[in-house]
């Protein structure tokens, strides 16, 4: 018999499936081997000794400082999530916007330009054409599907590209190999934010991109608790461009608020699947519909860029946006006829969730940025929740006939 021992071949949390990823990843258990994640509910840390201390603050000593810089819940989150995006660096604000805003800003200067796709979430919308023009950063808007738009955009100082994909509320993809290939070309940095995707569906890393935002406060929490972000990214990213700028200016996750998002991520792989398996069939029934004029669902094969669907995205996702027939008097009545699925402008929760883009997410764009993304006034988002399908159907089956009535 051999001596060997197997010691050395016990797989660590890289090789993991991302579901064990997300019930152990980045696990930091105390003194005390508590089961659950420990809440480190504490701004500050104390130091052994004055000498310790010095050290610390010269970062010869690991350990932390104070929560404005990191915090050991805030760690497990960074860990847990850098697991199953498989980035080399994570690092977690306290909402999507100021994950999205770190790594834009933190990234550019004044006198650099920022490409972006114009179909946007609105606050990230208005981070790229109001606030980073306002610091001599100059935006160009470009339609995301097109690659020789993107093309076009670059100039010499052209530092980086950002879009999300899918889109909100239009559900439009962008292809994330071609347009890093487009980006890579001239050193410029691809910012996705992957929120509507979940990082269950879709690595954009893997395809090219460089940095990946999430809004935390969707599918990871899952649940409608609490907001939070994230920004993934390489250890050279981190070190370069976010490191200071989140220390310095200080968008840091309340350690209460990462221990519910640990909580959340435990579940997030059955949530999101289930969620997707309602959509498919939500989708399915409301193309079949005599009053919905259009179903955009990107696993539906008759999205029209459902070949970059399935080159990037592992499914359609659990948010199905559909187009009545008439307008705003219709999605209206439709709306309030719904007794399950609740009028709120959340979405990736456990609860069904319907918009009206045109008077709530987008209601700040002008009618003419509306027309030029395809929002009008007859769709409607639905966020799809983890309730029983068939009562989702009969939900929206019955407050369809009473829009029309
Ligand atoms: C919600 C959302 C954000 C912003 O996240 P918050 O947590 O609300 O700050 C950014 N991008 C997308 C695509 C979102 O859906």
């Amino acid at each position: 018999m051999s001596t060997e021992k197997p010691a050395d071949t016990i797989p660590g949390p890289e090789s993991w499936r991302p579901e064990t990823q997300m019930v152990h990843g980045g696990t930091l258990r105390s003194q005390f081997g508590e089961t659950s994640e420990a809440i480190f509910l504490t701004q500050g840390f104390v130091y052994s000794s004055a000498e310790q201390a010095e050290a610390r603050f010269k970062n010869e000593d690991p350990g932390y400082q104070y929560s404005r810089f990191s915090n050991p819940t805030v760690s497990m989150l960074e860990e847990r999530v850098r697991l199953l995006e498989g980035s080399e660096d994570a690092r977690a604000t306290a909402t999507g916007m100021a994950a999205v805003t770190g790594a834009i800003l933190s990234r550019l200067s004044a006198g650099d330009h920022i490409v972006s796709a114009r179909a946007l979430f609105g606050s990230c919308r208005y981070i790229v054409e109001d606030l980073c023009p306002r610091f001599g950063i100059a935006c160009t808007l470009v339609d995301g599907r097109d690659l020789d738009q993107w093309r076009a955009a670059r100039r010499p100082n052209t530092k980086a590209f950002f879009f999300e994909t899918p889109a909100n509320p239009t559900l439009e993809l962008i292809d994330i190999a071609a347009v890093s290939e487009i980006a890579h070309e001239i050193g410029a940095t691809v910012i996705v934010d992957n929120v509507f995707a979940t990082p269950m569906l879709q690595r954009p890393l893997q395809h090219g991109a460089d940095v990946v935002v999430y809004s935390a406060t969707k599918h990871i929490d899952g649940q409608g608790r609490c907001l939070g972000g994230l920004v993934l990214a390489s250890k050279q990213f981190v070190k370069d461009h976010l490191h200071d700028f989140l220390r310095q200016t200080g968008p840091a996750l309340s350690p209460f608020n990462a221990w519910v998002m640990l909580k959340g991520l435990e579940t997030l792989p059955i949530r999101v699947k289930a969620q997707c398996d309602n959509a498919v069939r939500i989708a399915d029934m409301l193309a079949e519909h005599a009053r919905v004029a259009t179903v955009l669902y990107p696993g539906r094969d008759d999205h029209p860029q459902r070949a970059i669907a399935r080159k990037q995205m592992a499914a359609g996702g659990q948010v199905v946006t559909l187009v009545l027939d008439g307008g705003k008097r219709e999605a209206f009545r439709f709306l309030n006829a719904l007794s399950i699925a609740k009028i709120s402008n959340n979405l990736g929760d456990a609860k069904s969730l319907v918009t009206h883009p045109a008077t709530t997410t987008h209601f700040r764009l002008k009618p003419e940025q509306r027309a030029e993304l395809g929002i009008g006034d007859g769709m409607v988002r639905l966020s799809v929740g983890l309730e029983a399908a068939d009562d989702l159907i009969a939900d929206l089956d019955r407050a369809l006939a009473r829009a029309y009535a």
